[in-house]
């Protein structure tokens, strides 16, 4: 047994939150739970940020499509607090579905047009609205002064970074770098849908980003150019992918002429065998 707060319930989550001194600093850790290397990445800089840390544990219905994975996504509590375990003093938030969302779908949806309607938000509709509804109510009832999540989920953070500001919630966001097998492959809970064989061609998702990256390196600016180096070397692994997409770091907006002076992600999805993977790399100009 874990000997981790874990508190289930919103009163219990904001009881908690209520008997912290006041102006001290909560770190909110926001996962799905089945927990890796890259969400305890995760957890590592927020106890170097916030003396309190919030991880929360919690498959959103609302962010999964009909036909998509929420039955079998892995769970299991108890593994996920044997390894919060080492990272003591830490609470985990970790509430039932009808206790987020007690009269059934949340009829609040939090949408980000603009940013939701490319990369995956093209084969995933509803997915980051989803995610952003979550999120604000993770925000409103763990009320952190700092919020991490990881630069593997580019669209992600970008939309909550967005939405942290246009709705003037006091949380300073924290991006964290991706965290890597030896093969590049970006650790991710729907890794454990992959077989061996399938693990190692997923490792040519990021190899193709870096072939997109190093091209970038190397002086090319064109933006079609560098999506079709990423796209080539899928190809020649045979990877179909979803999307190869070259977008303004911050706006999301793609980039379909030369690269200016502002950050750039070039992100793909691909499904490998039952998973559907996503990675970026930066483009710093
Ligand atoms: P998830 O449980 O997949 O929703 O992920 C929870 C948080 O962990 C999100 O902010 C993800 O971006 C982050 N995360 C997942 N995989 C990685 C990884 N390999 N490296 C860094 N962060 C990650």
């Amino acid at each position: 047994m874990s000997s981790i707060v874990c508190l289930e319930t919103l009163d219990a989550m904001m009881t908690y939150r209520d008997q912290l001194l006041p102006g001290q600093n909560v770190a909110l850790v926001p996962t799905m739970g089945s927990l890796h290397q890259g969400h305890l990445a995760l957890v590592e800089e927020a106890k170097r940020l916030a003396p309190e840390v919030i991880v929360s544990i919690f498959v959103n219905p609302l962010q999964f499509g009909p036909h998509e994975d929420f039955e079998k996504y892995p769970r299991d509590l108890a593994r996920d607090l044997r390894l919060l375990e080492s990272y003591r003093p830490l609470s985990v938030f970790a509430p039932s579905v009808s206790e987020m969302y007690p009269q059934g779908p949340s009829r609040t949806v939090i949408t980000l047009p603009s940013m939701t309607n490319v990369m995956c938000g093209l084969g995933r509709p509803g997915h980051f609205d989803g995610v952003a509804t979550v999120v604000c109510k993770l925000f409103n009832v763990v009320r952190p002064s700092v919020a991490l999540f990881g630069k593997k989920d580019a669209q992600q953070l970008a939309i909550i970074r967005q939405l942290t500001r246009d709705l003037n919630f006091p949380v300073e966001i924290v991006g964290v770098p991706t965290v890597r097998e030896p093969s590049g492959l970006a650790l991710s809970s729907r890794n454990q849908y992959l077989t061996p064989v399938e693990k190692d061609r997923a490792a040519f998702l990021y190899q193709a980003l870096l072939a997109g990256q190093k091209r970038f390196e190397g002086g090319e600016r064109n933006a079609e150019k560098l999506v079709e180096e990423v796209a080539d070397v899928l190809r020649e692994h045979s990877i179909e992918p979803e999307y190869v997409s070259l977008v303004d770091a911050n706006t999301l907006v793609p980039l379909e002429e030369e690269l200016g002076t502002s950050r750039a992600i070039l992100a793909l999805a691909a499904r490998i065998g039952k998973a559907r993977l996503i990675d970026n790399v930066v483009l710093e100009p």
